[in-house]
Order: C-alpha cells, then structure tokens, then sequence
C-alpha cells in the first residue's frame, strides 16, 4: 500500500487505446514522468485485456501501479467474460474500479457494487468505488444520492479494512467531452467536508477521516493543482486526460508541484 501523504493519480483508460504500441507508449510517458516527481503516485487502469502488460511494464518503476477497472461479485467459475478480484490480484494488479457511473449506467445496482466491493477487498485490493450525482437539484436531494452509495458501497466493509478503501466522487455531470467541465474546487471542497462526515457515520471519526477521497470529472493539467488543493482531495480519478501522454504528465507534473 502506498505512503498516504503522496498524492493519488489514478488513470482510468476506459475502453482505449486499441493497440499495444499506444499502450507502450502511454505507458512509456508516465514512466518517464513519474521519475521526475516526489510527490505523486499513479495508478494506471488500462482495459483487462492490457492489465498483465501494462503491470509488468511498471513493475520496476517506483510510485506507479495498476488495477482494474471492474471485476465481478464472484470469485471464480461459469461466468463468461467476467474478471475475478482474484485474477487481477493474481497478475500484480494493486487496485479495482468499483461502481463507475458508465457502469451504474449499463444497470449495475448499489447491490452488485456492495459485493463486489467485500471481494475485491478478499482479494487483497485496494477499492477505488466511484460515487456521485447525476444532477445538481435545487432540494440538494443530490446529498441523499452520494450518501446512500457511499453507505451501501461500505456495508460489510470491516474497520480493518477501511485502509483499502478510496472514495472516487465523481459527480456524472462533470465527466465526458459532452460535460460542463469540472466543478469548481470550491464546491469540491463542500463535497470532500460532506463525505467524510458521512464516513464519519459509519466508522469512527478518527479513523474514518484518513479515507482517501479522490476527485473525478473533466480534470485536465490547467486544473487538476486547483482541484486538489482547493478542494482538499487526496487525489483525482481522471478520465480522457489519462490516455493523453501529455496531459497525463501534465496532471502529475501540476499535482506534484504543490
Ligand atoms: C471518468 O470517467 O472517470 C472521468 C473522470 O472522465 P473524464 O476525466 O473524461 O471526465
């Protein structure tokens, strides 16, 4: 498990690149950068079929792991095209995406997400479970929404468990090319306030406040530093910027600065 004080960079390449040679080099760029950086580590999420690659690309490299980007509620049997907690864990992979809102929105329940969730954490995982709203209602019933996916996505999760677990808040309107763009850090920081409280509810407050909570949603290098700092996350879940040498680098180099 990763030193808590560095900032968390997590990668999620969806469904991209198409080949190896942009794997490489995605891949190739962040070693290069990390190498330069005291302050960040990165977790790359590559598409499964990429993960056993990609995890043995960076296994020399310091500060930069790997995980998945779903896995099943099941550990192993007949369940075609499915990924076991196990099997990622099995090829070197540190961390699992849970409950993506692109996920959320191919049917997967607050039910489906809980199991998974108890065992990726059997698995030894680290659990990256995504949460946030859809909208932005004026009867701020949006809180409603966020706490009850937390609290679903952490029932069953025991006390000793809780360090493998990393809150992603993503609100669904700031992800995307078709988003508004990410939300200010201002309102960043109200939701990092209210999902430790909620946290709080569930587990002791001194233990339930070293939760790491990342941010997710539009981010690029012109506001990622903002986004951290402002809004008091421990990290940010990035999305198209993550396949983007570029700009990946850019996000590291802009976090890493502050
Ligand atoms: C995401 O889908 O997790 C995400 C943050 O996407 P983007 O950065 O592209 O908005």
């Amino acid at each position: 498990m990763i030193k808590k004080t560095r900032k968390l960079i997590v990668g999620n390449w969806k469904m991209n690149p198409l080949s190896l040679e942009e794997v490489k080099e995605i891949t190739d760029a962040v070693k290069r950068t990390i190498k330069k950086t005291k302050q960040v580590t990165a977790v790359l999420c590559p598409p499964a079929v990429f993960l056993a690659e990609v995890t043995r690309a960076v296994q020399n490299t310091k500060d930069v792991y790997t995980g998945g980007q779903n896995t099943f509620t099941e550990a192993q049997g007949s369940f075609t095209g499915e990924v076991s907690p196990m099997m990622l864990a099995s090829v070197g992979a540190g961390y699992v995406i849970i409950g993506h809102s692109e996920r959320r929105k191919m049917g997967e329940t607050d039910e489906q997400i809980s199991a998974k969730v108890r065992l990726a954490l059997e698995a030894g995982l680290s659990v990256i479970v995504c949460v946030g709203e859809s909208v932005r209602d004026a009867q701020v019933k949006y809180l409603e929404v966020v706490s009850g996916q937390i609290k679903s996505a952490f029932a069953g999760v025991t006390v000793k468990q809780l360090p493998q677990m990393i809150v992603a808040y993503e609100p669904v309107w700031a992800i995307g090319k078709d988003s508004k763009g990410p939300m200010t850090p201002r309102d960043l920081y109200e939701m990092t306030i209210f999902i430790k409280k909620v946290l709080s509810e569930l587990y002791e407050q001194k233990i339930a406040m070293k939760t790491q909570i990342l941010y997710g949603g539009s981010v690029n290098a012109e506001t990622s530093a903002g986004l951290v700092k402002e809004g008091e996350v421990s990290g940010l879940l990035v999305g198209r910027e993550s396949i983007n040498p570029e700009g990946f680098a850019g996000i590291l180099r802009a976090v890493d600065a502050l």
